[in-house]
Order: structure tokens, then sequence, then C-alpha cells
């Protein structure tokens, strides 16, 4: 059984071409791309975009009629891992585009549809989503941007932090407080075209060895956003979110144990024909043993994803279990590839391996779609539930009898 063997038992043929297709293009084109791109210190050039988006990827998930493949989270999941084997950050934010697609198909009026599809899926809009800022990361109920009433529309102030495309981004999808007629607060979710009003310049966050993820910080000074931009009405946006919330976690725990098997792949192979004391690095015992450990810690980290991921297919992955696996996976990858990267030496630790760049992506993983701070506190909460004590089953058995 190779690595992927268990995810693509569960792919139609159909998704599995879709997985050949995400193979080549990552050989003839984003490898490539990503490798010049980085020896120049700057994230890829954005025909990359164009290119992916021409073989129909961002719209994935978006169902036929709506011009998409119509494809399993499990399919989505698959794809997201061979991309994230190149590079943790680039698979992200291309496929952080094909979510934002997925989310107004799901979500969106037939008006908002019709606007703003094609152009997410052409990916002549490049969409994020624009929760934190920066005032408001893990405690989201503190965000302070404000949508004001007015004619025809709403008035926007404040700033989003950490948005991924940043800097590129031309449709967020904004979450910012509404304050009724009778005082009463709410939050609300708009499509916003930054270009199209008064949002200030993004300013890149500066991020020593991750600027692949483009993150940026984008203002908005009294920017209009007309009234049939609104996708989640005032008190409607925080559940909505919170709805996505586990599969963005189970993606990115999947992301991080693509880009581990690619990490482990590569120092197997060098440490395989490196020679040592008169034998293959891999041959001496101590160094074997420190990589069969990575094996089998992705092996369980992996199983995790898989079994959440068809959980979201079924609709029954529960925020604990979602929890875990991004947990994991990312603790997993971060510590993996960092023994990657000792097994190989100092070439281990030099451009050309990859293994660098994977390693400071995957780090920030922790951070993404919840911090594993965060992750515990949801985990934890759950614990009275999901492990009920067999003494506390009888007593509560015992209660219930004459
Ligand atoms: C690569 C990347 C991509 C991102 N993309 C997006 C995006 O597209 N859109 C978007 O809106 N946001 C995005 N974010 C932001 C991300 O959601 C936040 O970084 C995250 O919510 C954490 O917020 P913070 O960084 O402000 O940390 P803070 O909330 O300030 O937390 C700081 C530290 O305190 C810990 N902490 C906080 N509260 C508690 C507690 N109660 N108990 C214990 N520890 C606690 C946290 O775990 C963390 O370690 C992205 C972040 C990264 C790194």
């Amino acid at each position: 059984m190779s690595f992927f063997d268990e995810l693509d038992s569960g792919l139609t043929a159909r998704e599995l071409a879709l997985v050949r297709d995400t193979e080549r293009f990552c050989t003839e084109v984003l490898a490539p791309r990503l490798a010049q791109a980085r020896s120049r210190g700057e994230p890829c050039e954005r025909t990359v975009i164009a290119q992916w988006a021409a073989l129909g990827m961002l719209g994935l998930q978006v169902p036929e009629e709506g011009g998409g493949f119509g494809a399993s989270f499990l399919c989505k999941v698959r794809i997201a891992q061979t991309m994230a084997g190149h590079g943790f950050a680039a698979a992200f934010c291309l496929n952080n585009m094909q979510g934002m697609a997925t989310r107004l198909w799901r979500h969106g009026s037939a008006v908002q549809k019709e606007r703003l599809l094609p152009g997410l899926l052409s990916g002549r809009l490049i969409g994020a989503p624009a929760m934190s800022e920066p005032t408001a990361g893990s405690d989201l109920t503190q965000l302070r941007s404000q949508a004001v009433r007015t004619e025809g529309g709403w008035l926007l102030d404040g700033s989003k932090a950490w948005v991924s495309n940043g800097a590129i981004a031309n449709l967020l999808m904004v979450l910012a407080r509404t304050t009724a007629a009778d005082g009463s607060q709410a939050i609300a979710g708009f499509l916003v075209e930054p270009e199209a009003g008064k949002a200030f310049a993004a300013t890149p966050h500066e991020l020593p060895g991750a600027m692949e993820f483009r993150l940026a910080e984008i203002r908005f000074a009294q920017h209009f956003v007309p009234d049939w931009a609104l996708i989640h009405a005032p008190g409607e946006a925080f559940r909505a979110s919170m709805e996505a919330i586990n599969a963005a976690r189970v993606h990115v725990a999947a992301m991080c144990t693509g880009s581990l098997h690619a990490a482990l792949c590569t120092a197997v192979a060098y440490c395989g024909l490196r020679t040592a004391f008169g034998q293959p690095l891999l041959a001496h015992q101590g160094l074997q043993w420190a990589l069969a450990e990575v094996a089998a810690r992705l092996e369980a980290a992996n199983a995790l994803v898989v079994k959440a991921a068809r959980r979201i297919d079924a609709g029954t992955c529960g925020p604990e279990l979602a929890a875990s696996a991004k947990k994991i996976a990312v603790q997993t990858a971060t510590e993996g590839i960092e023994q990657c990267i000792r097994a190989m030496g100092a070439v281990g630790a030099t451009a050309p391996s990859g293994l660098v760049a994977l390693a400071s992506e995957v780090r920030l993983a922790a951070f993404a779609d919840g911090s594993t701070e965060m992750l515990n506190d949801r985990i934890g909460r759950g614990l009275a539930a999901a492990y009920p004590s067999a003494l506390a089953r009888g007593e509560q058995q015992g209660a219930q009898q004459p």
C-alpha cells in the first residue's frame, strides 16, 4: 500500500483523473515556478493561478450546474496533499481561492453568483476570507470592523489582518459588526471588492520564509459595499464561518501530512544513496530509526486526516475530530520535517532540497484556522461527552432504576 492508496480508494474515476491532472500541473508548472520564486526570494508568478484555473480546479467543489466539477471533500483533500508536497503555502492559497467559490455557491444569492462566480472560477477574482483583525485573532468576538447602513448599502470601516493572498486579493469575505436601530449589535458577512471603493492599499505582513502566503493587512475607510453584496445577514455570519471551520481544519491537516510525506520521501531517497562509514546513511540504525519514527507518526496522523475527511463528506465530522486531526498533523509535520532535514546533513538545509521552505511554511499552519491552543480548548470541552467513565454510566443507569 502506498501513502495515498487509502484516500484514493474513496475517489471516483473522474476524481482520480483530477488527481492525475494535479500531479502533472505540480511537476510541469508549480514545482519549477516555486523553485524560481524561492531563488529570487519572492512569491510565485501569478500566471500559476491562471494555469490552475484553466484546469477548472477553482471550481473543484462547485457542482457541474455552476460550472465546476462537484468533487467530494475527499478529492479536495487529496489534491491539496499533492500540491502541499511541493509548497504548503502555495497549496493553501490556491485551495483557499477554490474554497471561496464553494462558499459563494453554497451561501450566495442568485445575483452574487451571477456577478462573482465566473470571475472566481476563471481566477480573475482572487478571493479570501477576511475575519481576523490586528486586535482579534483567536477571539473573533472582539472584532471591531463596523458596517454602517447607508443608502443602497453599507459603509465599512476597520482593518483585517493576516488575509491569505491579501496582497493580491480582489474579493474578500469580510466579517464586520453591525448595529441595529434598537442598538443591538451583530456580525454580518460581506463580499467586498477592495478595488471598488475606499480600501487602503494592502500592507504585506513580513514573514521570513513564508512570503508565498502573501499575507496582508487590509484597511477600509468609509468603503461602500452595495446591498447585493451582503452574503451573511447580521447574526448569521459567525455561525456560517464556524460551520465551515471543521472542513478548513481537516484541509490544513491534510496539507501538513502531504508536506511531511514529500519531505520524508526526499530524506529516504538521499539517505539511501549517501554513504558514511562504508554504508548508506539509511543502513545506520540510529538514523534509520529516527526516520522510522517519522514514518510511523505520519501514517497515524494521516489516518486521522482520512477518517475526518470521510466524515466531512458524510456530514458527521464533529469539532473534536477536526481539531484533533489538525493538532496532530501540524505537530507531526513540524517535528517530522525538521527530522528529515537533520537526516540529510547540511544538504537538507539547502534551498534545492526544498525542505527548509516546507518547514517555514508548515510552522504557520499552527495558527491558520485555529491555533493549537484553541484546538486543545475545543478537544478539552468535549472530553466528558467523548470519554464517559464506565462508573459514571453505571451510576446513571442505577439512578434511573426504581
Ligand atoms: C498562514 C496563515 C494564514 C491565515 N489566513 C487567514 C485568512 O485568510 N483570513 C483570516 O481572517 N485570518 C487568517 N489567518 C489568521 C489566523 O486565523 C490567526 O492567526 C489565528 O486566529 C490566531 O490569531 P492571532 O494570530 O491573532 O493570535 P492571538 O489570538 O493573539 O493568540 C496569540 C497566542 O495566544 C494563544 N491563545 C489565545 N487565546 C488563548 C486561550 N484562551 N488559552 C490559551 N492560549 C490562547 C494562541 O493560541 C496563540 O498562540 C491566517 C494566519 C496564518 C498564520
